[in-house]
């Protein structure tokens, strides 16, 4: 019989109340004071470690929790809900932690799980190049085997978080794949590497982590930092480029949280025409209950892909985790946008903390899809339309 599941299990539940608990020690103030004046995550990040949430997704035998996609995206729901989003939890145990777990040796396992599990190794991910852009089959950083090394040539770009990383997932193609398709290949490099530099990218976005263009010049890593086979094909990628959409939406949605329960409370508080709260008028009750509704859909769409992925169903996931994303992306950029509105002048003041989500949650729009690419896929692959790009 196929059940359908409208809530979650019960650990779930009890992991999104812990996140939960220590995400809002941290809060919205913690963030903007980071931002503001140049720190880190880096004290919620280890903490969130020690308990076991960053792991949440790897192998027990590895450090991990044990869980699944569905778990860890919940965790950064939650963080995200709590006014603290950790976006490099997209990327090391979500992306890096995925590509490892499923197309590493057992070695390569050992070496890097334990270290992503409890946030004590940060591994940043390079696929964007800036003449590539959204075609990632036009990227041209190539590794050339010499030995028992490889030699690495490239550039990336809006790389997030390698100031605060020990090594780079960095995606390039092997020497005799230079052309066509992405074939990638998928090497583990350190941060403090001969030849590997980087330059911030001045972002408008006020945040903790940072974006940076990456040089890698004749970069040399062993012949084991290959994660997975290089004839391997998309699917190594894909392997965490799904976990990375299901992990944009859940960040989204957890914005889109923090939002409108911001502009509910609001709502309800703020009162200038005789003893009605604004919340009555519904000029600005009806834009947050679209935005609730909207929130509901993109959680079950991030939920429903999670839950595929988990299950092994790698091509579904994909559909829907594409789909996870662009409603992630859409609800957030809505919820912060009527939130600001519903708090007058207040919305674009340091005190409230909105204003700077605007620009957050403008992100999900963009990374690591954007909306129009979502949009060509889903034309493609679920409509059957002619393909567009
Ligand atoms: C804050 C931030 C953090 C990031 N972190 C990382 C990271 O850690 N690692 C990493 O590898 N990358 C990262 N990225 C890069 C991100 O994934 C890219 O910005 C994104 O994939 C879009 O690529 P682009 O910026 O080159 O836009 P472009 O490809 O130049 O696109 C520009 C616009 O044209 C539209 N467009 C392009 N092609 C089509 C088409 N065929 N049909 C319709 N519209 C189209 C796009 O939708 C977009 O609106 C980050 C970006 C940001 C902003």
């Amino acid at each position: 019989m196929t059940q359908t599941m409208f809530t979650e299990p019960e650990e779930r539940v009890a992991l999104r109340e812990a996140v939960k608990k220590l995400a809002s020690k941290y809060g919205r103030e913690y963030v903007e004071k980071q931002a503001r004046e140049g720190g880190k995550m880096t004290e919620m990040w280890l903490e969130m470690g020690r308990n076991g949430f960053l792991g949440v997704n790897i192998a027990e035998e590895h450090g991990g929790g044990g869980g699944g996609m569905a778990d860890l995206a919940a965790v950064l729901e939650e963080s995200a809900a709590a006014g603290a989003p950790l976006l490099m939890m997209v990327v090391s145990p979500a992306i890096c932690g995925s590509i490892i777990s499923r197309c590493g040796t057992e070695e390569q396992k050992q070496r890097w799980l334990p270290g992503i599990a409890d946030g004590s190794h940060l591994m940043a991910f390079g696929i964007t190049e800036a003449d590539a852009g959204s075609n990632s089959h036009q990227i041209t950083t190539t590794a050339t085997r010499d030995g028992d090394q490889w030699v690495i040539k490239g550039q990336k770009t809006f790389i997030s978080g390698v100031d605060e990383a020990q090594s780079v997932l960095i995606v390039s193609r092997t020497e005799d794949a230079r052309t066509g398709k992405l074939k990638p290949a998928l090497f583990v490099v350190p941060t403090d590497a001969p030849g590997f530099t980087k330059q911030p990218i001045p972002m408008s976005w006020q945040a903790p982590e940072k974006q940076f263009t990456l040089f890698l010049d004749d970069v040399r890593v062993p012949a084991d930092a290959l994660v997975g086979d290089e004839d391997g094909g998309l699917w190594q990628l894909f392997a965490g480029l799904n976990p990375e959409r299901i992990m944009g939406g859940a960040f989204s949605c957890g914005i889109a949280r923090y939002a409108l329960e911001k502009a509910v409370e609001y709502a309800k508080e703020r009162s200038v025409w005789k003893d009605q709260p604004i919340g009555a008028h519904q000029g600005i009750a009806h834009p947050l209950a679209k935005v609730k509704i909207e929130l509901e859909q993109a959680r079950l769409l991030w939920q429903k892909a999670a839950a595929l992925y988990d299950a092994g169903d790698d091509f579904t996931a994909g559909e829907y985790a594409n789909m996870a994303k662009y409603a992630g992306g859409e609800v957030a950029c809505n919820a912060t946008d009527v939130a600001v509105h519903t708090h007058g002048g207040n919305g674009l003041t340091q005190e409230y903390g909105l204003g700077n989500m605007l620009v957050a949650a403008r992100l999900g729009r963009i990374a690591p899809v954007s909306r129009e690419m979502i949009l060509n896929f889903v034309a493609m692959h679920s409509l059957g339309l002619p393909k567009s790009y």
